[in-house]
């Protein structure tokens, strides 16, 4: 029989709203065989998830999601597989989240000079204290009545041009794919349909991922339609790369994604699972 994979959620360890052990908890009532925590610039969830998954029969693969900058463009690189105690990954880590906790200062001056009083203490309201990301700032900004819902909120307040953006700069993409090499895990972009890259961009964005030794392409996301995840399945097949299959659950609030209700891999794809001894 085949096995539901979901290879990209979030727990409280970064902006999802749901702790380790009630993800695991959804996910087996999702039906969801082998999921992956992938966490933004943090492992801290993966102990508790590792223990829920354990007593509830549901596979559990170790991961990271770490923010990279690409030639001016954020870029999300999965680990896979990996294993968290490793220095290498953890330093990497913990120097992205301590530029997330200036950025977060520096996103509440703004919002404070466009009118925003407190946004960082607000914000820190909807954070577990693990890390501070722009999804906290979200919650906050929604609460406070300045848009209607968390997508609005984006488009208003935290993109380029918008009062409460800072511009970033995170991992580069061969020490973030370093950092998980180190870690023996497998890297992945995540959601490449999501970072609006020309078809040229792209291809140079993927072959310099290969060349850095990355080895997967997030196929099928809930970021992609199904024109897009067949056009991701071409590139994989392209490059060479595995395919992976991944919601990015963030919590129920986010009522249009479900964690492993998302399109199965197009035909042809190389799942990244197939390698795997489950
Ligand atoms: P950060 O890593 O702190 O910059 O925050 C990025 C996170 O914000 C992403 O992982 C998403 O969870 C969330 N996000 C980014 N853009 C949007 C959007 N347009 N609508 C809703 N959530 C978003
Ligand atoms: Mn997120
Ligand atoms: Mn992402
Ligand atoms: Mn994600």
């Amino acid at each position: 029989m085949s096995l539901i994979y979901d290879l990209h959620s979030h727990s409280t360890a970064s902006d999802g709203s749901l702790r380790p052990k009630a993800l695991l908890a959804r996910a087996k009532s999702q039906n969801i065989d082998v999921l992956a925590l992938t966490d933004h610039d943090n492992t801290a969830g993966l102990e508790e998830a590792e223990a829920a998954a354990g007593d509830l029969g549901v596979k559990l693969v170790p991961g990271v999601e770490i923010s990279v900058t690409w030639n001016k463009t954020t870029v999300h690189v999965l680990g896979l597989g990996i294993r968290p105690q490793n220095d290498a990954l953890q330093s990497g880590l913990r120097h992205l989240r301590e530029f997330r906790n200036w950025r977060g200062e520096e996103i509440s001056r703004r919002l404070a000079k466009a009118g925003i009083d407190g946004a960082l203490d607000g914000a820190k309201q909807y954070a577990s204290g693990a890390l501070i990301s722009r999804t906290h700032f979200a919650h906050f900004l929604v609460a406070q009545g300045h848009a209607k819902d968390l997508r609005d909120v984006f488009k208003k307040y935290l993109v380029h041009n918008k009062p409460g953006h800072v511009p970033g700069q995170w991992a580069d993409l061969a020490s973030a794919v370093g950092w998980i090499h180190e870690a023996g895990g497998i890297a992945v972009i995540a959601h490449p349909v999501r970072y609006k890259l020309s078809a040229t961009r792209l291809r140079q964005l993927l072959g310099e991922f290969k060349e850095c030794g990355g080895k997967g392409l997030e196929v099928v996301s809930s970021s992609h339609s199904l024109d897009e995840c067949q056009a991701m399945a071409i590139q994989a097949k392209n490059f060479g790369f595995y395919a992976t299959r991944g919601s990015d659950y963030h919590g129920p609030e986010h009522t249009w994604v479900e964690l492993g209700k998302i399109p199965p891999l197009p035909a042809g794809c190389n799942p990244i699972w197939s390698q795997w001894n489950l």
